[in-house]
């Protein structure tokens, strides 16, 4: 890429002052596929001060003006979606079918949603009908640090960069260092967009560097995260000291609630939408809860849809499943899928190694264990790889307090024909997101999660009031 190893400062491409190489490693291939920067101090100053210097006259910005300029950014992003699932694809090992559809698509999806929920949001207003002097006006917070994940990556920077211009807000980017060839091409597509110069601005950096200069900086008014609970955690702590708002999109372990009366597909659904993505999703339902009457029926159902599941290189063309991002993350899955053998869970597909006739990449068997119990590692921590641990249930008190008994509470799966059971069950389940019977939230409904999962909310209306300030204002002249 021509600007791999720059970082977009300004409204300009330019040279790192305090960069040093990072080789971007195709994970199908294991060979590196591009060369960028990581960025040190002197770039995250002049990336914050840039964003600061044009605050003042951003914030001053129009609605119209903004709903110009994200129309824009559409175009030009549709324009070049084909590329961007390319990039997405070699960097992070989505299969190119589902890159273009899923992980390219995500970002235009969001881009209309925003431009949607920006055009009737209301800026200002008076607090109540008859209390007209006293008026609520939603300002842009200021300067934003936005960290965002490998995993979805243009999912996780449209919902965080897009919402940000909307209210009027400046920005630095710092995609995952996994992942940084997607948002090079998205900071070219917002330079051929138009967006005045300071107003995005993007870094390329890791963690301990760029990613915890932005989170302690005394410029940056707030930071936008998405990624694990444990960086979450270190950021919390290093914006502590300035008082940074902080907006936290953390990991999951989704609970999938299958009663008898569930649909027959329900589980063959729940695996695909467990390794979807090679199950590399926070909010993938990775604990499969099933009524006991239909669980060794499910058992079958999942070990069939198991290894009927397809893993094969990024670059091919079909429905399959693609390898994980890194050797870290494929030590990772591997020591758990041996630790879930260990723990006593029965193994009914899949288990360690790598998949036949795939020697090398990072490709993980799909796997399923069964008769897991709520006290083992693979269903208390976050794999993050193709596998489903199962679990037996009674009652569905039962079901209710296996759901809950995480740390996590990001979206919980229901399913169930008898939709009474569907409402009570989604209201007694402690998570952000509810999903009866496969049916997907809506253009613009919020995405967050409860406890360890995190406080934010992305999308449409929430994803908005996330990055503004509420002020109130007596005494407001109404003549
Ligand atoms: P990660 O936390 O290691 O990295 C995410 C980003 O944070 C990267 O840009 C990284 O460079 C940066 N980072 C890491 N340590 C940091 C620190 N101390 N200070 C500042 N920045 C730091 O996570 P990952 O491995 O890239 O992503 C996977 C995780 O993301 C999973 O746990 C997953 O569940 C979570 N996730 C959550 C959501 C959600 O919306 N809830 C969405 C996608 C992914």
């Amino acid at each position: 890429m021509e600007h791999a190893r720059n970082f977009y400062i300004n409204g300009a491409w330019v040279s790192p002052q305090a960069g040093q190489e990072f080789g971007v490693v195709d994970p199908s291939t294991e060979e590196v596929t591009e060369t960028i920067s990581l960025g040190g101090q002197a770039d995250t100053d002049a990336a914050v001060a840039a964003a600061k210097a044009a605050f003042p006259k951003w914030r001053l910005s129009s609605k119209a003006e903004r709903l110009d300029l994200l129309e824009s950014i559409l175009d030009v992003y549709l324009r070049r979606s084909d590329d961007m699932a390319e990039l997405i694809s070699r960097e992070m090992g989505a299969p190119i079918e589902m890159a273009k559809t899923q992980q390219s698509g995500t970002g235009s999806f969001h881009l209309k949603a925003f431009i949607d929920a920006l055009r009737d949001f209301e800026f200002e207003a008076p607090l109540r009908a008859g209390e007209e002097d006293t008026h609520i006006i939603h300002e842009p917070i200021g300067v934003c640090a936005l960290i965002t994940p490998w995993n979805w990556p243009m999912n996780q920077i449209t919902l965080k960069v897009v919402p940000a211009l909307a209210t009027g807000c400046t920005m630095v980017l710092k995609p995952s260092e996994q992942s940084p060839l997607s948002g090079l091409l998205f900071s070219e597509i917002m330079h051929e967009a138009g967006v005045p110069a300071g107003v995005y601005n993007m870094v390329n950096g890791d963690g301990p560097g760029v990613g915890s200069q932005l989170s302690s900086h005394q410029d940056v008014d707030m930071v936008s995260f998405t990624g694990s609970t444990r960086a979450g955690k270190a950021i919390t702590i290093a914006a502590a000291e300035t008082i940074k708002r902080v907006s936290l999109e953390l990991g999951g372990k989704g609970a999938n609630i299958v009663f008898a009366d569930a649909n027959e597909k329900a589980v063959k659904h729940g695996i695909i939408r467990c390794f979807n993505n090679t199950g590399q999703s926070c909010n993938a339902p990775t604990r499969m809860l099933v009524e006991r009457s239909r669980y060794a029926q499910a058992v079958e159902d999942a070990k069939a849809a198991a290894e009927a599941t397809q893993v094969n290189a990024a670059s091919e063309e079909g429905r399959h499943i693609g390898p994980l991002v890194s050797e870290m993350q494929f030590n990772k899955v591997q020591d758990l899928i041996q630790k879930g053998i260990d723990e006593g869970a029965r193994l009914v597909a899949g288990g360690v190694g790598r998949p036949d006739g795939l020697n090398r990449g990072f490709f993980v068997r799909p796997t399923v264990f069964a008769d897991c119990t709520n006290d083992m590692t693979i269903m208390r921590e976050e794999i993050f790889g193709p596998v489903l641990s199962m679990m037996p249930f009674d009652s569905e008190d039962e079901a209710i307090e296996i759901a809950n008994d995480t740390d996590y509470g990001l979206t919980n799966y229901i399913q169930t024909s008898d939709p009474e059971k569907a409402r009570r069950v989604a209201r007694a389940v402690r998570s952000g997101m509810v999903d009866i019977n496969g049916k997907g939230r809506g253009a613009g409904a919020p995405f967050g999660g409860m406890k360890q999962s995190g406080n934010g909310r992305e999308g449409g209306v929430w994803g908005l009031e996330e990055f503004l300030e509420v002020r109130a204002i007596g005494g407001w002249p109404t003549e």
